[in-house]
């Protein structure tokens, strides 16, 4: 039996239109799987839809704002139709991040932030359970960050969404283990997309963030969706629970 190779998975990407979610579903759907992404830009959607059926890649979307509760209902009852109740691949990977110090931030940021990183990737796991239980091998990945694993500086609500994503993937590796359900946790530092443009356009704060990266440079969205691949693979079968960071060694450096 193929260990490498995601043929007949059913998956389901959050944010897919753009940087990490782009590149993770077209990841999964060249090893063979079929996905569903969401995004909240019909016209971006459509436009990536187009160019994926194009590649020949199966990979159909909705919008979506997964800031909300009932949309994220919505979501959940397409895939039930979508893939007839079974779900393999759930990848949590929608987030928003502002970058402030702690005092700076008010309540609505803080709301946000929670909402689209935390609540929501919690929610969607609840709703996503029974359909991944179903499938008889379930793989959920959360796509969290080094902000989550070290502190950063600022961004301390950011910071605090990853930090419980990485314990949720604990659990919930502990606790659906028996349904054959595992999770696990990428933890990834600066990547070149639309989210982070903005500070790598900063010649200072890049020759900083450069300076503490043993590799010397930001990664590239194909380079954590590589991970997320493998994770759902059966050649991943016995790896659960973990928080992987996808870093250029930065966490690890003590050196700078
Ligand atoms: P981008 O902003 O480049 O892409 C985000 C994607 O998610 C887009 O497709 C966007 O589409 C969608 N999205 C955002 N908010 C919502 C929402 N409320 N509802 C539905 N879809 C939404 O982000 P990245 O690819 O950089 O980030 C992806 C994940 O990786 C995040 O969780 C982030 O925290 C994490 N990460 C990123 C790092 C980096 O350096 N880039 C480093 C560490 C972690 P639309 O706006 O149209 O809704």
């Amino acid at each position: 039996k193929l260990r490498w190779t995601l043929e007949g998975r059913t998956a389901l990407v959050t944010g897919g239109t753009r940087g990490i979610g782009r590149a993770v579903v077209e990841e999964l759907a060249r090893f063979g799987a079929v996905v569903h992404t969401c995004s909240r830009n019909e016209e971006e959607l459509n436009k990536s839809l187009k160019e994926w059926q194009s590649e020949g890649l199966r990979v159909t979307g909705s919008v979506c704002d997964l800031s909300s509760r009932e949309q994220r209902h919505q979501l959940i009852e397409e895939i039930n139709s979508l893939f007839g109740g079974k779900l393999n691949i759930l990848v949590n990977n929608a987030g928003t991040s502002i970058k402030k110090t702690t005092v700076e931030f008010t309540e609505e940021d803080y709301r946000k932030i929670m909402a689209v990183n935390l609540d929501s990737a919690y929610h969607f796991c609840q709703l996503a359970h029974p359909l991944l239980k179903n499938s008889g091998s379930g793989s959920i990945i959360f796509i969290s960050s080094v902000a989550g694993v070290v502190s950063l500086g600022s961004s301390t609500v950011y910071a605090i969404t990853k930090g419980a994503i990485n314990q949720l993937t604990k659990n919930l590796a502990c606790e659906w283990a028996k349904d054959n359900i595992r999770s696990n946790s990428i933890a990834p530092w600066y990547i070149k997309t639309s989210l982070v443009e903005h500070l790598l356009g900063n010649k200072e704060f890049y020759e900083g963030m450069i300076s503490r990266t043993p590799l010397e440079r930001v990664g590239e969205p194909e380079e954590v969706a590589s991970l997320a691949a493998f994770l759902c693979m059966p050649a991943s079968s016995y790896i659960t629970g973990q928080v992987i960071c996808v870093d250029g060694g930065m966490t690890v450096n003590g050196f700078f």
